[in-house]
């Protein structure tokens, strides 16, 4: 065996990757595979996005940028903040990163010392922990009820957070439950790290993914007064359906962003520069595209969840924002003889051959996670397999 480092031993692989990875396989042996796991765009990234990078590759933008990222991309997530939040940041205030994940984990390396706590409301996105641990902190879960729609509250984190308390990270539109933090909560975060002189690492991955008029609520309201506190992380990946492109980016004060920028310098120095002269244009040209896709999500949405509704065993709440659904899944696995939601899926992927991430990998066990990331009739046949695997067909 390897002498690997302890570090390692503290965290899993990621669950989404490896059930894509675990899809992925089985699809190269000739299986039809239902892919409700990764949260993965399934329409091409626009046209104006591809030509762009074509463009790109034609002016040889072949060269390294500056590690924080090419400075008309920062200029346009600066002005995207400030059209969309009233913010006033400013281009030396965004870094351009591989992913918002890549954001996330600079984030936690800039932040966390050995033994610092760091509240992270449960269901979690499965990297929010393990980049922690991998930083040498302590993740504090909160769980958040199914009864109030999976909504973290400020008065419970308040509860949590002590002495070593560092950080609280937040996620909405939630992934995985689809949650939207409302202004009010969000405001009680910002009044609870002000308060007791935390930081507010948020992740709006999914803040075009919302439904029936719902709007965002991000703490970039609150930067006035929370400048020195707030991490933004957003991407490119799922609102332009660019996720092998590889860019995110953070926003915050300058000395986060300039620490931020020091760990980058030493890992991957920056996204690649043809996928950032692409991301300007999906920033800065026509949003039809973006329009046209989150309507089909929200029809992909409804189909979901009412498909799911019609399996006896499975409940599910319309979840208002980003595109998984997060479905109770406890009379299933008790219909099925599953002991848990983990033997769940992996019993759902060999048997009805539809793959779907556990909760257990966000921290919830007893629910599956849907992306409904795929087109309607593949939503349709999955559920088709689905009724088929709960009726023991
Ligand atoms: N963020 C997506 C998901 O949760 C993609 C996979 C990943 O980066 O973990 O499925």
């Amino acid at each position: 065996m390897p002498r690997l480092a302890g570090r390692i031993g503290l965290v899993k692989p990621s669950a989404t990757i490896a059930v894509k990875q675990e899809a992925d396989r089985l699809r190269a042996l000739g299986v039809d595979v239902i892919d409700f796991g990764p949260g993965e765009p399934d329409f091409p990234a626009p046209a104006n996005v591809k030509r762009a990078a074509h463009r790109a590759i034609d002016e040889d933008l072949s060269h390294y940028l500056p590690t924080q990222g090419l400075p008309a991309l920062r200029r346009a997530v600066a002005a995207h903040y400030a059209s969309t939040y009233g913010t006033d940041y400013d281009a030396s205030e965004v870094i351009v990163s591989c992913g918002g994940k890549n954001a996330l984990f600079e984030a936690a390396l800039a932040l966390v010392e050995p033994g610092d706590e760091v509240i992270i409301p449960s269901p979690y996105w499965v990297s929010f922990p393990e980049q922690v641990l991998l930083a040498g902190g302590v993740p504090v879960i909160l769980p958040a009820s199914e009864s109030d729609g999976f909504i973290p509250r400020a008065s419970q984190a308040a509860r949590l957070a002590g002495p070593d308390t560092k950080a609280i990270i937040l996620c909405s539109p939630s992934n995985p439950t689809g949650a939207v933090i409302p202004a009010e909560e969000i405001e009680a975060f910002a009044d609870l790290v002000m308060e007791k002189d935390l930081y507010l690492v948020f992740d709006e991955c999914y803040e075009k993914f919302l439904y029936d008029g719902r709007r965002h609520a991000s703490p970039a309201r609150h930067a006035g007064r929370l400048r020195d506190r707030l991490i933004l992380v957003s991407t490119l990946s799922k609102s332009y359906a660019m996720t092998g492109y590889r860019i995110g980016y953070a926003v915050s004060c300058r000395p986060i962003v300039a620490a931020l920028a020091a760990v980058q310098g030493h890992d991957c120095t920056h996204p690649t520069a043809i996928a950032q002269a692409a991301a300007v244009e999906a920033l800065e040209g026509p949003q039809d595209d973006l329009r046209r896709m989150i309507e089909e999500y929200r029809l992909r949405r409804d189909l979901m969840v009412e498909g799911l509704r019609s399996i006896p065993g499975v409940t599910c709440a319309t979840p208002p924002g980003s595109f998984y659904a997060f479905p109770g899944v406890t009379g299933l696995c008790q219909r099925l003889g599953s002991p848990d939601s983990a033997s769940l899926a992996g019993r759902l992927l060999a048997g009805a051959r539809i793959a779907t991430v556990p909760g257990e990998a966000f921290g919830a066990p007893g629910f599956l996670r849907f992306s409904y990331a795929l087109s309607q009739e593949r939503i349709r046949e999955g559920i088709e397999r689905l009724r088929s695997c709960a009726a023991g067909r």
